[in-house]
């Protein structure tokens, strides 16, 4: 049984770490906000006072936090996780932050003879809740190998993507494909609600068809209900947008689809729906085009 330390209890980390908890480890855990840990405590989980005390008290730690300033103060503050640590632990970290925020906390956790993982995941709440997350790993391979066993309790797919960065890049680039699909999917939808057709109907019949990815499927409820209580919220996407921006830029990479759709996610924002799931861009968009739902 491993000595698990856990720090983030958002809308990911409540349910991955209570993954950890149903497959008989033992797990620390810590978020800024107390109350989102009753679930996890209630199941047998113990609580610590700060990501330092988790670093003294636990072989591997985990963080899955919000973005790369919370990581980093986290991590690198004061009563962060790196002032706790002594030699040979793990730190893992599956938020998504950009490569070179993660390289800073890496080289702070290396000085003190520990090992850091990245490793942030694809997949979503529902995911997050049945285990089946995949998740895309880089950093010590033999580190890797000795937290497999932790990944397989939260995830169905795990890849090992390189000595580095490699993760936390890949990871931007399946998130700018998730989120211009959201944009794809307005588009598509408001023509055919325009147009007279029926939006449940409208939904289903993408969700069958040669375009119905498994994203389509996870948003057809949505947008189908004009019900956008987020699994993954607007804010987090532009985040996310903005670091493959940063990445795109280093690389050299021209991304003009990504670009006009982070404005479309920009105008959701500045409409009050920064808290909504990313697929709100069907509503956006029917506003935009003055149409209304019967
Ligand atoms: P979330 O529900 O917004 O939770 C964010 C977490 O970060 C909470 O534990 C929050 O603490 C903590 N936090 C935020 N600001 C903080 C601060 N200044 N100091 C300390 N803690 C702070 O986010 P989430 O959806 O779980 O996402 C977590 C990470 O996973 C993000 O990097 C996101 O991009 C990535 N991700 C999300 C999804 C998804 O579908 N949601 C999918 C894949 C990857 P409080 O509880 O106190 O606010």
């Amino acid at each position: 049984m491993a000595k698990i330390g856990w720090i983030g209890l958002g809308n990911m980390g409540n349910p991955m770490s209570r993954n950890l908890l149903k497959a008989g480890h033992d797990v620390t855990v810590w978020n800024r906000t107390k109350a989102k840990a009753d679930e996890v405590l209630a199941e047998g989980g113990k609580w610590a006072n700060s990501p330092r005390e988790i670093a003294e008290k636990c072989d591997f730690i985990f963080t899955m936090v919000a973005d790369g300033p919370t990581l980093q103060s986290v991590t690198l503050g004061e009563n962060g996780v790196v002032a706790g640590l002594s030699a040979n632990k793990i730190i893992v970290d599956m938020s998504t932050v950009s490569p070179e925020e993660s390289t800073k906390v890496n080289d702070a956790i290396e000085a003190k003879e520990c090992k850091f993982l990245r490793a942030p995941v694809t997949g979503s709440t529902v995911l997050a809740q049945n285990a089946t997350l995949g998740i895309l790993a880089s950093g010590d391979k033999a580190a890797y190998s000795k937290t497999l066993p932790l990944f397989e309790a939260m995830g169905k797919n795990q890849f090992y993507l390189g000595e580095a960065e490699e993760a936390r890049v890949l990871k931007l680039s399946l998130n700018v494909m998730i989120g211009v699909t959201s944009q794809m999917m307005a588009e598509a939808v408001v023509l055919a609600e325009k147009a007279g057709l029926d939006v449940e109907q409208v939904c289903e019949v993408m969700a069958g068809s040669a375009v119905g990815s498994p994203l389509v499927n996870y948003k057809k409820a949505l947008v189908a209900s004009d019900d956008y209580k987020a699994a993954f919220s607007v804010k987090l996407m532009m985040k996310d947008f903005d670091l493959a921006f940063a990445a795109a830029k280093q690389y050299d990479v021209a991304m003009p689809v990504t670009a006009v759709t982070r404005q479309y996610y920009q105008a959701a924002a500045a409409t009050g729906r920064g808290d909504m799931d990313f697929a709100v861009l069907t509503q956006v968009l029917e506003e935009q085009c003055g149409y209304k739902r019967p």
